[in-house]
């Protein structure tokens, strides 16, 4: 049977060079990078490698403002606790938006049980922020903004520059989960003006079970996990090198190719898109039709359940999700569509197409041959349904 893989948002498959560069780091160069002998130090160079080729993929001036850590939830809980602590005397109130990573929202959550106060940000119909909203809620209490870059449900793109330099201005700090952005879209830490960024290795044919978390210089924050010296005594424990020697190709691979192939996977994207609205009746897009990731096509069928069309499509070979991987398995609709004002009903139907190195166009010209007598079938015995 044919299998197309559609759900690049919620883990890729590891790029070949990638395996092949971990491969010599789990036989021959084993040592701890912390030890002094020849083993550790060519452990040690290589970890060093890999922060240098992640500070040049995200434009950051230093390597040492790369901080490794087991993936986008650890950087997202380091950034927003390890401020939140670092920052308790000046003040306890956090600002983030209502679209967020569970990684982000459900820190925020626990803050507030633990004694802060959070704002969450409403967004517009295509999920981007309410940037009036945001400017009035920051107070002289507010130690942190944390606001994604891209989102993992529908691709939208946040004006991020903007948000980062209204918080700026008030002397804030801003962190940004860019889990989904980093590979996909330019993103440059100079430019955005970010003080703290969350990635991830395998969103982006790396590794799983390893991030990192960009710490613009002089930015306060506690340390993670206590323990021995490690990162900068950020974080400790002995490094995963061969994972962080994946996630530092990964960079490097993503940073010759990530012109040619966003263009790429746009083109195919658009198909896909083109292709639904032209054959199937009553579908919606949810998400910003231009300022989103090159990658993603978020689409509700009306009077379905999301749940019903990935299993037929599954049946035929094709992988896809309703919004968050995260979240799958819990029968309430997305919290990021509902927050764009998408009725719980038409979110209850919405899959999430997110696209990859490995998509072809007869992948999409597959799925555009099974997809719409799926739907159709799927209508027909829906009780919300009138022909
Ligand atoms: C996948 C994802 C995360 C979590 O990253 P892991 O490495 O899987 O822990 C966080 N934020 C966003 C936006 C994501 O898409």
């Amino acid at each position: 049977m044919k299998r197309v893989y559609l759900d690049h948002n919620a883990t890729t498959p590891t790029h070949p060079d990638v395996v092949r560069a971990m491969q010599p780091y789990y036989e021959e160069i084993f040592g701890n990078a912390s030890s002094v002998h020849r083993f550790g130090r060519e452990a040690r160079k290589a970890v060093e490698e890999a922060r240098k080729n992640l500070a040049s993929l995200l434009g950051a001036k230093r390597a040492d403002e790369i901080i490794f850590t087991s993936g986008g939830t650890e950087s997202d809980n380091f950034a927003i606790k390890g401020v939140a602590r670092a920052l308790r005397d000046k003040g306890n109130h956090i600002i983030t938006s209502s679209v967020e990573h569970l990684a982000v929202h459900n820190t925020c959550k626990f803050l507030e049980k633990n004694g802060y106060s959070v704002t969450y940000i409403p967004v517009d119909k295509y999920g981007i922020i309410d940037l009036e909203a945001f400017k009035k809620s920051i107070t002289d209490e507010t130690i942190l903004v944390t606001i994604m870059y891209a989102n993992n449900e529908t691709g939208t793109v946040e004006p991020l520059a903007e948000i980062t330099k209204i918080a700026k201005e008030r002397g804030v700090y801003l962190h940004t989960d860019a889990v989904q952005a980093v590979g996909k879209i330019d993103v440059n830490v100079e430019e955005l003006g970010v003080d703290l960024l969350s990635l991830s290795g395998h969103k982006f044919c790396g590794p799983k079970g390893v991030g990192a978390l960009y710490v613009r210089r002089g930015t306060k924050i506690a340390p993670m996990q206590i323990g021995g010296h490690h990162e900068r005594n950020r974080r400790a424990g002995t490094e995963n090198v061969p994972a962080i020697v994946g996630i530092g190709k990964a960079a490097e691979l993503a940073g010759k190719n990530m012109a040619r192939e966003a263009a790429r996977i746009r083109d195919l994207r658009d198909r896909l898109q083109e292709g639904i609205e032209k054959s199937i009746k009553e579908v919606r897009l949810n998400g910003h039709p231009a300022r989103r990731l090159p990658n993603t096509c978020n689409i509700s069928f009306e009077y379905l359940e999301g749940e019903s069309i990935i299993l037929n499509l599954d049946m035929e070979g094709v992988a896809v999700s309703t919004g968050s991987a995260c979240t799958s398995g819990s029968l309430e609709p997305s919290h990021v569509l509902i927050s764009m004002g998408v009725s719980p009903q038409t979110a209850q139907g919405s899959i999430r197409f997110s696209l990859g190195r490995v998509n072809t166009k007869e992948d999409i010209d597959y799925l555009l041959k099974i997809l719409p007598p799926i739907i159709e079938r799927l209508r027909k015995m829906s009780p919300l349904y009138k022909e």
